[in-house]
């Protein structure tokens, strides 16, 4: 398992771009998640213990949405904005049996690596080395690359070559390896198509790269709101339309695709679910026992019951969760087309380890053969019905590049628009600011004629003053005059 701290990386909303194949047609689906929701019900439907500190990460200061965001044309998926899991989240989901020992994809891993002759074998994202386990039962010496402390040190005690630090600079010095293994990593990556290009820089020309991941078009699909499907445990889907178009670009070429036959401990949880989808003990039920009548619950018991006694635990040829792919790193990028896309029908049946499978597998032929003889004519009208729905989708993928295009055009006219309302403010403030200044200076006039009418009206009660006093003055002598004059007229009577 490999984590990579808690990192954003798609942008959310318009424009965007596939990352897989470039393509433009990239839409929501509508499929949204609230983390908060998702740490919630890893706890109540898991019983899983988060600290503190998880939660902070994830839902401090708001607990963020995530939205699924899919491409129509490599059928690739990915949440955005991309919060992936950090090591406090692993440790506390992997409390429990989170590491399958025993798994399909391992099996066929160390099978073709036995055929290829490697020297130098390269296991990312080992966990606690199972993988590495198998091929040491098989003479092959493989190192391991993890991001968890805890998971290394258990490879470690093993006796493993582990790797741990920055990707891919910590295995610069050991470069180039032959082979290459990814199982189970891509879909918990940020960027897995850095992770991609950086991982084909560390193999050799014509190298090998081996992937799996969970397979976006298998029974999964009937779950996708499962908790091990969100982020921030699986951030991206993929399909094997996914490498056939977007591996090549990458400079690498698709080898194989295989799908891993349904284990027996998925039996439960996934036949009942995929019972009416074409799938083949659906068929021999039908071809081999007539329980057309049975129910499909009774069905699937009546299925279990009759492989468990065959000691059967894998149906090949039955859909499940892995998409095995092997790559070879190819010197020059090249496009590719859709028509090369193929799948080996046949492939799907190799390895029936019993005989009573193999009747039932051949019981199952001779049924498929006359069903195709009957339904010949259903076969046409369903290509036809298939030619009009690709025609649908390429007219749809068409419209929606165009309404993209309309909305990029909207946005930069609400661009421009908003460029000149904020001239226009600027004008508006200089404008006010002239206003403002001119307020002032007319009020300091103001002011100033205050002032100079205060002045004269100190003045004015000074003269008013002066005058009064003139007056008084005035009025003594007047009286000084009158009294002399009496004076006088006094002494001119006299006399
Ligand atoms: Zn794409």
């Amino acid at each position: 398992m490999l984590t990579n701290g808690n990192r954003e990386m798609m942008p959310s909303g318009l424009n965007q771009i596939c990352p897989v194949c470039s393509s433009l047609a990239v839409v929501p689906t509508g499929k949204t998640h609230n983390l908060a929701d998702v740490l919630s019900r890893w706890q109540s439907e898991a019983g899983t213990e988060f600290p503190e500190s998880v939660w902070q990460e994830y839902t401090v200061p708001t607990a963020r949405n995530t939205t699924l965001y899919q491409c129509l044309r490599c059928g690739f998926s990915m949440f955005a904005p991309t919060v992936v899991g950090n090591s406090a989240f692993y440790t506390a989901i992997t409390a429990g049996q989170y590491y399958v020992e025993e798994k399909w994809e391992f099996i066929q891993g160390a099978k073709d690596i036995a055929s290829l002759q490697a020297a130098r074998i390269l296991d990312i994202g080992c966990g606690s080395g199972y993988f590495l386990d198998l091929l040491k039962t098989k003479g092959m010496k493989c190192s391991g690359y993890e991001f968890s402390p805890e998971a290394s040190e258990a490879a470690r005690a093993k006796g493993h070559d582990i790797f741990n630090g920055p990707f891919p600079e910590a295995l610069a010095s050991t470069a180039p390896y032959d082979v290459i293994c990814m199982f189970q990593v891509l879909e918990h990556l940020p960027d897995p198509i850095g992770f991609l290009r950086d991982a084909r820089k560390l193999l050799r020309p014509e190298g090998v790269l081996i992937v799996s991941v969970p397979d976006a078009n298998g029974p999964i699909r009937h779950f996708p709101d499962a908790l091990t499907e969100l982020p921030p445990h699986h951030v991206s889907r993929w399909c094997e339309l996914t490498f056939r178009i977007g591996m090549p670009l990458l400079g690498f070429r698709v080898e194989k695709a295989l799908y891993e036959p349904l284990p027996d401990y998925l039996w439960h949880t996934y036949l009942p679910v995929m019972w009416d989808s074409g799938i083949w003990p659906a068929e021999i039920c039908r071809a081999a026992n007539g329980l057309e009548d049975m129910g499909i619950n009774d069905s699937v018991l009546w299925f279990i019951g009759e492989m468990r006694k065959y000691g059967a635990k894998l149906l090949y040829g039955v859909p499940s969760h892995t998409l095995y792919v092997v790559l070879k790193r190819d010197e020059k990028p090249t496009r590719s087309t859709i028509s090369e896309f193929r799948t080996d029908a046949d492939a799907k049946f190799e390895n029936l380890s019993s005989a009573e499978l193999l009747r039932l597998y051949k019981e199952l032929l001779s049924y498929n053969r006359q069903y195709r003889e009957k339904s010949d004519e259903e076969c046409r009208e369903e290509e036809m019905r298939m030619g009009r729905y690709r025609l649908e989708i390429g007219q749809r993928e068409s419209y929606l590049v165009s309404q993209q295009k309309i909305l990029i055009r909207q946005q930069d006219e609400f661009a421009r628009r908003k460029e000149g309302l904020a001239e226009r403010e600027t004008t508006l403030a200089a404008r006010e600011n002239e206003f403002v200044k001119r307020e002032e200076a007319i009020s300091a006039k103001e002011n100033k004629l205050v002032e100079r009418a205060e002045g004269l009206t100190v003045r004015e009660n000074e003269l008013a003053g002066r005058a009064e006093n003139l007056s008084i003055k005035e009025q003594r002598y007047e009286k000084l005059f009158i009294v002399r004059v009496a004076r006088e007229l006094k002494a001119l009577f006299k006399t």
